[in-house]
């Protein structure tokens, strides 16, 4: 007998013999122990068992079985190829994120307690809970009845709603019926607002009905997860990030995915570079059950099928207790450089309206998109920039530890004493991060307390979690911040919302810089005057009087939408088409411009038109590895499988030449 596996490593499956000792233990979605090469060996996946002998290949036996039951099911399987087809990868790389890595151990002390720690545990009984405590306003209440009265038609739906509209609490009650009808639900957040701020509040609602699942928790946490939603007493309602939608599921009933539009969806690396929006509606779809799709912003593809029908749409307008939406003001800092007014990043009108609010004993946030102190140096002589030695970009200075960083790989070096070029050592800093406005807030602000919340800061979930429980508690009084300040906190005493410069977001070189600027910026203004306190915006920037800022001031959503979307018409962008990247991955740059010059030709062969480039990304080399991209923009009614096994035929040929030994495919589905 003979098994075909599935290994946590960049290829569909492997065929293994199964010694006779073993053949009544070795069933679909059991794990195996198998050796792979010289001396490798791997916890692998069995996909299924036959009598077909593989041919001119030497095979090798199973070593041993961790499961007397199967630890994937059929739904799961379903899911993983789903994803290995729709996102152009190896099935290897689905079972590797897929499973908690205490479920794929490599070495044999791993295995040994891996399969000890499977007999010894065993799943708790949830008690009851309360039911919720918060009855919903009549604004919300019919929110609720045309969600549910969308789901008789529609199988997902997007709750189009205001920042602190309550759409939290009527998530809340949703989960509530489904959970009373004896159904599951899987709640998603993207990683960086799942915090104690958003769990507390469900816990109190769903106590031990709910668990929790993201990405900082130790393996054993993982697998103990896994394993509980594996039993027959799993938790009916998990609270995760992207990669909970790979955990077991038996009925469930709802899927809700919150701040839909989230780029951070996404997974860019490693493989599967899946969206886990999307994907969720597939698993949704598997189980026949709904999702439900919230944000105040909605990402284009999806308010596109819901003004196309596909989707169901349903609108909250008001926020909670009809507070205001903050009031946007913009400060033109092109006329206030030119009459020379700008303290540092500060207009004379943000100093202003801060120190009222500071005197009013109220809290500010400001943004900048842009951790480090700068974005780099140069040498004031001759104009050298230091640049990272193994990838194609400039090095980030941070002040502080008088580093200069690679925001890609991580290298890391001290400012140099001089320039190399020159032998002069005078650097001037370029561009403005986090840390270049906290040092000029100190001499702005005398005696005002700040907090700074980057990746540089909050690298991990308990540092992130303290800078946020510090600033609510009034530790600070400003907190400045990337991206990461935007993400669906609620602070109460937030009065001044200051955004520095809004035109680093609106110049980047991306068909999505618009949607995305208008998405952040309405999200960072939505932590102004939440609660008691009435809000206040200040936006700096150079294009006061282009149509996005008053897009983004009035809140325009639909004005922004219609006029992106004539050109993403126009230029054939999604939604309108669905893009592919393909990318080529080498050490040797010019044989690599060779083999994507060839590639490109046997794409266009078939594709025609519909492919771009190649072309070096921006970032043309990560990691020594020179990177080559083409775009694929495919019609969004074309037949998926057909396209993939198009391109799977020429990756074929393409990995068949001799010259192509080292090189390296691989794709990035809607990309984003
Ligand atoms: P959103 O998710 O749309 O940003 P939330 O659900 O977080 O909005 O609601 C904003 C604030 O209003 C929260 O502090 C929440 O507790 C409160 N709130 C919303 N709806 C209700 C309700 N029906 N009863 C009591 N408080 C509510
Ligand atoms: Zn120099
Ligand atoms: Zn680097």
């Amino acid at each position: 007998m003979f098994a075909d596996i599935t290994l946590p490593i960049p290829f569909d499956s492997f065929t293994y013999l199964v010694p006779s000792d073993l053949e009544t233990r070795v069933m679909r979605g059991c794990r195996v122990v198998v050796p792979l090469g010289k001396n490798k060996i791997y916890t692998g996946v069995v996909l299924q068992t036959h009598n077909n002998a593989p041919q001119g290949v030497e095979i090798k036996a199973i070593m041993e079985v961790l499961d007397d039951h199967p630890v994937v099911n059929e739904q799961q399987f379903k899911f993983w190829q789903w994803i290995a087809h729709y996102y152009l990868c190896p099935l290897g790389d689905v079972m590797k994120a897929g499973l908690p890595g205490a479920m794929k151990p490599t070495d044999e002390r791993a295995l040994k307690e891996s399969t000890r720690k499977r007999k010894g545990s065993k799943a708790t009984l949830p008690p009851s809970s309360i039911s919720p405590l918060n009855p919903l306003n009549p604004a919300q209440q019919k929110a609720m009845d045309e969600i549910e009265a969308s789901f008789f038609d529609k199988n997902v739906t997007l709750l189009h709603g205001v920042t602190s509209s309550g759409k939290t609490e009527i998530y809340i009650h949703l989960i509530d019926k489904c959970l009373q009808q004896g159904k599951q639900v899987l709640y998603l957040l993207p990683e960086i607002a799942l915090t104690t701020q958003i769990t507390e509040r469900l816990q109190c609602f769903f106590g031990d009905k709910m668990g929790v699942y993201h990405s900082k928790f130790t393996d054993a946490q993982r697998l103990e997860i896994y394993q509980r939603q594996a039993s027959d007493q799993p938790y009916q309602l998990i609270l995760g990030v992207r990669s909970s939608i790979f955990l077991p599921f038996q009925n469930l009933g709802l899927v809700i995915v919150d701040e839909e539009h989230e780029q951070s969806y996404k997974q860019q690396e490693p493989s599967p570079r899946y969206h886990a929006r999307n994907a969720a509606i597939m698993l949704a779809h598997m189980f026949k059950a709904k999702t439900l799709m919230g944000t105040a912003t909605p990402s284009f593809e999806v308010y596109h099928w819901a003004r196309k029908d596909r989707y169901g749409y349903v609108q909250l307008t008001q926020r909670y207790r009809d507070m205001q939406l903050p009031t946007i003001e913009v400060v033109d800092t092109k006329e206030a450089k030119r009459k020379r007014l700008m303290k540092g990043l500060f207009s004379p009108r943000l100093i202003e309206v801060m120190r009222a609010a500071l005197e009013r004993k109220e809290q500010i946030i400001l943004f900048q998109n842009r951790r480090g102190f700068s974005s780099f140096i140069e040498c004031k002589t001759c104009g050298w920039v230091p640049r990272c030695p193994h990838c194609d970009v400039t090095l980030t200075l941070h002040k502080k530890t008088g580093t200069l960083t690679c925001h890609y790989c991580g290298y890391t070096t001290r400012i140099p004493e001089k320039c190399p070029a020159c032998e002069e050592n005078k650097f001037v800093d370029i561009g403005t991060g986090t840390e270049k406005v906290e040092e000029q807030i100190t001499q702005l602000f005398e005696g005002a307390t700040t907090l700074r919340m980057d990746l540089d800061t909050a690298t991990t979930r308990t540092q992130f979690e303290r800078i946020i429980s510090d600033f609510s508690a009034h530790k600070a009084d400003i907190l400045i911040g990337t991206q990461m300040v935007t993400k669906g906190l609620d602070f109460d005493r937030v009065s001044v919302v200051g955004i520095l410069d809004a035109d680093t977001m609106l110049n980047l070189p991306d068909f999505r810089s618009y949607e995305r600027a208008f998405q952040t910026l309405s999200q960072v203004a939505g932590r102004a005057g939440r609660n008691n306190t009435a809000g206040h915006v200040i936006l700096q920037t150079r294009s006061a009087d282009s149509d996005i800022i008053r897009q983004i001031t009035q809140a325009d959503y639909w004005q922004m939408f219609y006029t992106q979307m004539t050109e993403r018409q126009m230029f054939h962008y999604p939604p309108f088409r669905r893009l592919i990247y393909v990318f080529l991955r080498h050490k040797d740059d010019k044989l690599l411009d060779h083999l994507a010059d060839e590639m490109a030709t046997r794409l266009r062969a078939v594709f025609g038109e519909r492919v771009l480039g190649p072309d070096r990304p921006p970032v043309a080399r990560i990691h020594s590895l020179y990177i080559r991209k083409m775009m694929l923009k495919i019609e969004s009614h074309a037949n998926t499988d057909n396209v993939r096994q198009h391109l799977l035929a020429i990756q074929q040929q393409m990995l068949a030449m001799p010259i192509a030994k080292n090189l390296n495919i691989y794709y990035d589905v809607d990309p984003l």
